[in-house]
């Protein structure tokens, strides 16, 4: 049954229930472009465009040309001369630094630095694009001025682009769980490593997305391990939700080893829509905004629905590649594989035409369903719901295993702590930005919980006695289980009020050290050793009421007032 296309009433059950959800309502963004164009070309093409252009936008032509194209008498736009330095912005605000510039009128010297302000870019010059993954750049537009057709729909785009805009915020940012930095240490990068588009930016413990330029392919918000960054069209509640409709209306409809087919709505809708009846019955197709917004929780949370594969459908070349997209099918992959779903049942299936996409489908190892799938309902924020997604990979697995070995990089692990070198000062208790490290108030104590940890690194590179390392791993029984003590010691209690204040061989240490040796807690200084054994309010009470200071040098010698000066001293001490 499962490979006949005949028998689609189960995916068709399926796909109705899918389609009976409420669509995703994310928030939008506005963009407002009076229409200010910036040609910039090295040859006739920039004022051919600028002629074009003219009658619907306000039209700047650059021209870095080395003053060689004639400028016809008579324009209705101005031409300058200049080589673009660099560009910032975003549609509707676009910035550019102009070196060399010359004015329209041609009546100064060039120079360099100036500013020119626009809403939109056209770009005919034949240096690489002023942006990175420039395609997807809004209000960046760029053509070769030798291929006509791609010089037309250049023209024809961007006289469109006047007037009030709306655009998806595809990502919400939770700055509070950003892991990206503490105390000027750099932890997580995830993010800023995915963005094709440079639209995000360290700012300080945490990082900033630009909502303006990005693009939404959602690699971000798919790598994101704390949930600081995640995706809104639709949000990860809502995409597990469709999962969960999916998989259960299919098999309650009688289907059987299910794939589920992630697609977009530009490549891979057309090729399914093309392939039509010869789209194996057992294929369900799953519409995403961006194949790049797949998180490990849609993977996880799809087997554990009851998938016995996954593929994820893109182009043999994927614009900006999907590098990042790879990662976390890889990660998914090692999961599926060491829990009994099967060895490569997870993939991306990389088609151009429908032969091509039925060709890897019939490739695509099926695995291994759940037995008794989970049906969980997906609520929680999106690190909550990757937790769960995973745990419930675990308990419907066809063969668990608690602990499952992961590549270097991945968001899930241990810390390991050498526990002769740690003295418990908690500086990683103070770096860790998920909580996963922590201390207790009661004793001095380091313990940690493994659901917690994001593998960011901070602890590790902030621990001053440097005995920490990390493990990436997934133990499932360690996740269940309450929090484990990494190293605890016997508190010192104060020698006054017996409240406890820090570890008994950190103050029995310090004592050893200075007891004897030391001229200021030698003979009748001993007593201020006494200062070190007890708590900060003790001490500040004994150094103020009974003058025990622990710090205190020798006597200053005494300040010498203007009197003092005035009056002449013998040499016996006395003043006249
Ligand atoms: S925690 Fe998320 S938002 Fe912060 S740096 Fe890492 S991936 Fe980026
Ligand atoms: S325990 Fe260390 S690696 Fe894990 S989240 Fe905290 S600081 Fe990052």
């Amino acid at each position: 049954m499962t490979d006949t296309p005949a028998h689609t009433g189960p995916r068709d059950t399926a796909v109705a229930a899918l389609a009976a959800l409420p669509p995703a309502q994310p928030p939008l963004l506005s963009l407002v472009s009076d229409g200010t164009i910036l040609i910039c070309g090295d040859g006739a093409a920039a004022i051919d465009a600028g002629l074009r252009l003219a009658a619907s936008l306000d039209v700047t032509v650059l021209l870095d040309d080395g003053g060689l194209t004639p400028v016809p008498d008579g324009l209705s736009f101005p031409v300058a001369r200049g080589r673009i330095a660099s560009a910032t912005g975003h549609f509707g605000a676009y910035q550019a630094v102009v070196d060399g510039y010359v004015p329209p009128d041609g009546m100064a010297l060039p120079r360099d630095g100036a500013v020119s302000r626009c809403d939109v870019i056209l770009d005919l010059a034949a240096r690489p694009p002023l942006f990175p993954a420039h395609e997807a750049r809004d209000g960046y537009l760029r053509a070769e001025v030798a291929d006509p057709a791609a010089f037309d729909a250049a023209i024809a785009e961007a006289s469109e682009l006047v007037g009030e805009f709306e655009k998806p915020q595809y990502i919400a940012f939770r700055k509070e769980l950003c892991a990206h930095s503490r105390s000027s240490i750099t932890g997580c990068t995830r993010c800023l490593d995915a963005c094709a588009m440079q639209a995000i930016a360290p700012a300080g413990e945490h990082v900033t997305i630009d909502a303006y330029v990005c693009a939404g392919c959602g690699n971000c918000a798919a790598v994101c391990p704390t949930g600081a960054a995640s995706y809104t069209l639709p949000t990860v509640d809502m995409q597990l939700d469709r999962l969960r409709t999916l998989l259960t209306s299919y098999r309650a409809a009688g289907g059987r080893d299910p794939v589920v087919l992630f697609h977009d709505g530009y490549v891979g809708q057309p090729l399914i829509d093309a392939a039509g009846p010869a789209l194996p019955a057992h294929v369900l197709p799953m519409a995403v905004n961006e194949i790049k917004q797949i998180g490990l929780e849609s993977l996880a949370a799809a087997f554990a629905y009851g998938a016995a594969g996954i593929g994820i459908l893109a182009r043999r070349a994927p614009r900006n590649g999907v590098a990042t997209l790879a990662g976390t099918v890889d990660l998914a992959g090692a999961f599926a594989a060491a829990l009994g779903y099967g060895e490569d049942s997870c993939r991306i299936l990389h088609a151009d035409t429908p032969d091509d996409m039925l060709a890897e489908l019939a490739a695509l190892p099926l695995g291994h369903a759940a037995p008794a799938p989970a049906s969980f309902a997906p609520v929680g924020s999106k690190r909550e719901l990757l937790e769960l997604s995973l745990r419930m990979l675990h308990r419907v697995a066809p063969a668990p295993v608690e602990q499952v070995a992961l590549p270097q990089g991945a968001p899930f692990g241990k810390v390991h702590v050498q526990t002769d070198g740690c003295t418990l000062c908690h500086a990683c208790v103070t770096a860790c930005p998920t909580g996963a490290l922590s201390a207790s108030e009661d004793r001095p104590l380091l313990s940690f919980s493994h659901g917690a940890c994001v593998q960011c690194g901070l602890c590790e590179s902030t621990c001053p006695e440097q005995v920490i390392t990390l493990e990436p791993t997934l133990d499932f029984a360690a996740w269940n289980a309450p929090r484990q003590i990494l190293k605890e010691e016997e508190p010192f209690c104060c020698i006054r009020c017996a409240k406890p204040f820090g570890t008994k061989s950190t103050i029995e240490r310090i004592i050893a050290k200075l007891e004897g040796k030391h001229w200021m807690f030698a003979g009748e200084n001993a007593r201020r050793l006494d200062a070190i054994r007890m708590c900060e309010d003790c001490r500040v009470e004994a150094v103020l009421n009974e003058g025990i200071d622990p710090y205190a040098g020798t006597a200053r010698p005494k300040p010498r007032l203007a009197e003092d000066h005035r009056a002449p001293i013998d040499f016996d001490g006395r003043r006249h």
